[in-house]
């Protein structure tokens, strides 16, 4: 796929002055896709619900490439951890490796504590039934 031309930066800057002067909206960042209910982002701005409130009206869109995003940043949605590629985020696996560990050996304590109270309660009913 050909890659868009780029706008010149001032070219650009004033095209979205004189834009938003006449009450358009200019919305800018790097457009990434997938945003979190699935279609296309730009910066932070989750696009297709953006444009949702356009639904059934006459639009001129003017779009200008300035040039390539960087590599974008991946923020880990549970705790924010900032990840270096998309994948699981290792705080997030710390904590829940740390809680099943937790409920292992909270298992095997309240195993270890009923195996004691059966042996009790076997030792006082041979001690019954001898008695
Ligand atoms: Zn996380």
């Amino acid at each position: 796929m050909k890659h868009p031309k780029s706008l010149h930066p001032a070219n650009a800057d004033e095209l979205a002055a004189i834009a938003l002067e006449t009450g358009a909206e200019v919305p800018r960042g790097a457009l990434r896709y997938p945003s979190e209910s699935g279609g296309w982002r730009l910066g932070d701005l989750d696009l297709s619900e953006h444009l949702d409130k356009y639904r059934d009206q006459q639009l001129v869109v003017i779009i200008g490439s300035l040039g390539r995003a960087g590599a974008e940043r991946v923020i880990c949605g549970i705790c924010g951890f900032v990840l270096n590629d998309v994948g699981g985020c290792p705080r997030c696996k710390l904590v829940t490796e740390e809680a099943a560990k937790e409920l292992k050996e909270r298992q095997e304590a309240e195993e270890a504590l009923f195996r004691e109270i059966e042996e009790i309660l076997e030792q006082a009913g041979n001690t019954m039934s001898q008695g």
